[in-house]
């Protein structure tokens, strides 16, 4: 987005002006040096590149190169502001730092709360912000049971999609029988339009490994492994300098910290099947197979995961938390959310909202707050018609469920789910027959295959989308839809069969006289 070549020119007229340009001046505190930094992403992605002037925090949107000698020179000669690129409100009142921004003002993050703060690339920084802190904690004042404890009261839910309770899931891992165990991070993010692991993973990769290493020791694991998708090569670069930086500074590998714990981890990457996100898949993959789900019944992966051994695996977020739960307690992140769902929910929100970027909500906030306080409404000034939420799983939900709170189990129950937290707003020219049919085609393509009913009955019913949008539908089209789709849930053996059917029987559900238009031109 040019973001580089914005940082490399503030590097250049700081250097002729003779300051210094480590950040590290910055944290020494030594406030007559200026210096540039560069960080992970601050989620705004509509108005990047995005420069924070410190100390005030004065936030400008869409900087270029050649904007950066006004800057310099308005901060450090004039002592004030470039006025054009502040944030322009929708009253035409300017907004000076990034708190005051609608889009920032009433989000809550936690997990991304030092993506954009932190350059992810110097673990010195993730150490000025208190990081590592919890893993010293831990090693030296609990036991593996507390470790636990604290997780399971802190209510976290895995953030994965399924929102499996973290806490019980690691209990498992410990008490189940095998060595070695391991712990496996899952980052093969592959919803369409979905992007928050991967903005975690590059901004503040040290969050997760620290998770993972409290996760290790809480369950008994000396190895553990970073699954990332194939198409996220800046995270894989970013992980590969924070795991080594970690290892020189003993937070990783052997003895950390002088404690005698060892784990270490290894990045492993995808090869591009949306498929492998599910843990049986995931596994079979990092053995070194064809990532295929296994049948149903079968142990879980925390009996029997990587060899037949032990294996704990979470989400990229979920691991992300861990530190932030042990150093600020459990109390305080069941305090956020939800009786059923608590702490923050991370979306990207994308589509046409006027505002897109990743963000992050405490749960149980509404769909209108998010998509009007936070999105700014729609981008095209037409009226808001529907939000998809869970990406190729999920389901699209119409206006009249804009006040339905976000949590796990409201919007499961609203035919929809979080999933691993995508969501697209579409206004009244979105034809939902044609969304369904983008996410059916996704999932018709991504299909392993080795089950018929989602082998064979999603490309049947993409057929049959394809067949109403050119004309060719046929009024008992809509029942033949609802049969073959809830034929496929019941008889697929993974979540992605048992999904899949999710956006065209919640456009059927909700949008059902889109469908019969589309029939009804025809005839
Ligand atoms: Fe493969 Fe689909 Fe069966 Fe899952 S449901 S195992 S993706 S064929």
């Amino acid at each position: 987005g040019g973001a580089l070549e914005v940082y490399q020119e503030f590097v250049r007229l700081l250097k002729e002006r003779g300051c210094p340009t480590s950040v590290e001046l910055l944290f020494e505190g030594r406030e007559t040096d200026a210096g540039a930094a560069y960080s992970g992403c601050h989620g705004f992605c509509q108005l990047g590149p995005l420069v924070r002037f410190e100390p005030k925090g004065i936030f400008y949107t869409q900087v270029t190169a050649a904007d950066v000698p006004e800057i310099i020179t308005t901060a450090l000669d004039k002592n004030t502001v470039v006025e054009r690129l502040l944030y322009q409100n929708p009253d035409g009142s300017k907004s000076l730092r990034e708190e005051d921004v609608p889009f920032y003002r009433h989000q809550q993050r936690v997990v991304l709360a030092y993506c954009g703060l932190i350059n992810p690339e110097d673990i010195r920084e993730y150490f000025a912000i208190g990081g590592y802190q919890a893993l010293a904690d831990v090693l030296t004042r609990y036991t593996p049971e507390e470790v636990i404890d604290a997780v399971t009261r802190s209510g976290l839910r895995g953030r994965g999609g399924a929102g499996f309770p973290t806490g019980r899931k690691w209990a498992a891992a410990r008490r189940a029988e095998g060595e070695p165990k391991y712990v496996v991070c899952n980052g093969d993010e592959g919803d369409p339009g979905a992007f928050m692991d991967r903005s975690v993973l590059e901004g503040d990769p040290h969050s997760v490994l620290e998770g993972m290493t409290i996760a290790a020791y809480a369950v008994g694991a000396g190895h553990g492994y970073i699954y990332v998708r194939a198409e996220y090569p800046l995270a894989v670069e970013r992980l590969k300098i924070a795991i080594a930086q970690a290892r020189q500074h003993r937070v990783l590998g052997q003895d950390i910290m002088g404690t005698g714990f060892n784990f270490d981890i290894e990045i492993f990457r995808g090869a591009g099947a949306f498929v492998c996100g599910e843990s049986t898949a995931l596994v079979r993959s990092l053995e070194g197979f064809r990532g295929m789900p296994k049948a149903m019944p079968r142990p879980r992966t925390t009996e029997e995961g990587i060899g037949g051994k032990p294996t704990l695996l979470n989400n990229v977020k979920s691991f992300a938390y861990v530190p932030q739960i042990i150093t600020r307690g459990p109390e305080w992140f069941a305090s956020m959310g939800t009786e059923t769902s608590k702490g923050t929910a991370v979306f990207a929100l994308t589509g046409k909202a006027k505002n897109t970027g990743l963000i992050e909500v405490p749960m149980g906030i509404t769909l209108r707050e998010i998509i009007f306080n936070i999105g700014g409404g729609t981008s095209t000034g037409q009226e808001f018609k529907a939000v998809q939420t869970g990406g190729p799983s999920g389901g699209c939900l119409p206006k009249e469920l804009l006040d339905m709170p976000v949590d796990f189990d409201s919007l499961t129950s609203a035919g929809s789910m979080m999933g691993s937290g995508g969501m697209v707003v579409m206004d009244q020219d979105t034809c939902m027959v044609d969304v369904a049919r983008y996410f059916l085609e996704f999932t018709v393509n991504e299909s392993c295959g080795q089950c018929t009913p989602c082998r064979v009955g999603t490309y049947q019913m993409l057929k049959i989308l394809e067949d109403i949008t050119q004309g060719r539908g046929k009024p008992t089209d809509l029942s033949l839809l609802e049969d073959i789709g809830k034929a496929i849930i019941a008889g697929s053996i993974c979540g992605l069969g048992q999904t899949a059917p999710n956006p065209v029987l919640s456009t059927l559900r909700y949008f059902r006289s889109e469908y019969e238009a589309h029939i009804g031109e025809k005839s």
